[in-house]
């Protein structure tokens, strides 16, 4: 356990909330959690469950009307056909990225993922057994993987291809052709794929986000990940999905039994609240979304006569820095996320989800 170190964000939080603690006025670009009021109907939902008589432990696997939600929520999307027994609930994204790994790799078995990446990804990889193997990708490839990229990583241990599509933290958005290009190398290669498709609602400018579970072709071997944090503003919550091979949902809800015994019946009612008005409760997370991203870039070219494009996805704008983040907090009051906890050193990661008011205060702040 000596060699896992605790999540960077969470660290970045921490340091931030000791400094607020204090008296300390803080911009936080640190955190990438949607700051919105949630749609009335996850309140009402969860308002629902909390009435209610007694809480018993919900079914490890998810309620069974949450995983139906959950599969026409994907279905109505991609065009695919999960029902609720290709489905299962999950402590957040963050466990079902956990237990699919744990279920599908063998001690030693490599992942390989583009780098910059998520910064849990590598200590995932390792807690489920495995080894991860980073691909540098670079900013004039729009920090895309190529199917070429792939193909030269693998090797006679290489399991697994862990894809972020609507990537944290570049923003980079693949099209459907380069998904299916990559699900075709994967394919080739013989590798699972997991599909991190946590910020799946979260895409600008009316593109039309391409999930892998739009190509039937692989569908045996893709498990994709989902998540109800970033897309319904739900991150306390603690509510993510996977969906995939009915055998292997069945063994990440074994994986659940013995650790989390699935998430909380309130949270999951929420959830419900939320998929059953997918399209108005994700709109109204893009669009303050959208409105902050603007303000972000505008405001940042604007300070550094730079000419920096928005990112088509998330919530995150990477960009090369010099100096250290730990500098800039207690100088700046300014919280970023370093490159190097992504894998790319030299950078830092800008979140712009919080309020328009700290994006401009804080910019400043920075430039200062
Ligand atoms: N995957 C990516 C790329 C993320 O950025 C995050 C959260 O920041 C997650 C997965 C996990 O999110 P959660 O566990 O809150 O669903």
């Amino acid at each position: 356990m000596r060699e896992f170190q605790p999540s960077a964000t969470n660290a970045v939080n921490a340091e931030m909330n000791r400094m607020r603690k204090a008296g300390v006025r803080i911009y936080n670009f640190g955190s990438g959690d949607p700051a919105v009021s949630l749609h009335p109907a996850i309140v009402r939902e969860a308002e629902l469950a909390v009435l209610e008589k007694g809480s018993p432990y919900a079914p490890v696997g998810g309620l069974l009307e949450l995983r139906q939600a959950a599969a026409d929520w994907m279905n109505r999307r991609y065009g695919c056909k999960y029902g609720i027994e290709e489905t299962v609930v999950t402590c957040g994204g963050k466990f079902a990225l956990f237990a699919a790994l744990a279920v599908l790799l063998d001690p030693g078995e490599e992942v390989v993922f583009a780098a910059p990446y998520w910064p849990s990804y590598p200590d995932i990889v390792r807690l489920a057994g495995g080894i991860p193997k980073p691909v540098a990708v670079t900013e004039d490839c729009a920090w895309k993987i190529k199917p070429e990229d792939l193909l030269q990583a693998v090797g006679k241990k290489t399991k697994i291809f862990l894809f972020n599509n609507g990537c944290n933290p570049t923003g980079a958005l693949y099209t459907k052709e380069e998904v299916k290009a990559l699900l075709d190398a994967a394919a080739k290669a013989g590798l699972w794929v997991i599909s991190d498709e946590v910020y799946s609602e979260i895409v600008y400018d009316g593109a039309k986000y391409a999930s892998c579970s739009s190509f039937p072709e692989h569908a045996a071997r893709v498990v994709i990940v989902e998540s109800c944090s970033k897309n319904f503003a739900m991150a306390g919550y603690r509510v993510g999905f996977a969906f995939g091979d009915p055998k292997i949902v069945k063994n990440m809800i074994a994986v659940q039994s013995q650790t989390t015994t699935g998430t909380s019946r309130v949270s999951q009612r929420a959830a419900l609240g939320a998929l059953t008005h997918s399209e108005p409760a994700a709109k109204l997370v893009r669009d303050a979304m959208d409105k902050r991203r603007r303000l972000f870039f505008k405001t940042y070219n604007e300070l550094f006569g730079t000419n920096f494009p928005m990112p088509s996805s998330a919530l995150y704008f990477f960009v090369k820095i010099e100096g250290s983040c730990e500098e800039i907090l207690k100088k700046a009051h300014v919280a970023l996320v370093p490159g190097a906890a992504f894998g790319m050193e030299g950078y830092a990661r800008f979140a712009f989800s919080e309020s328009e008011e700290d994006i401009v205060e804080g910019l400043n702040a920075f430039r200062d």
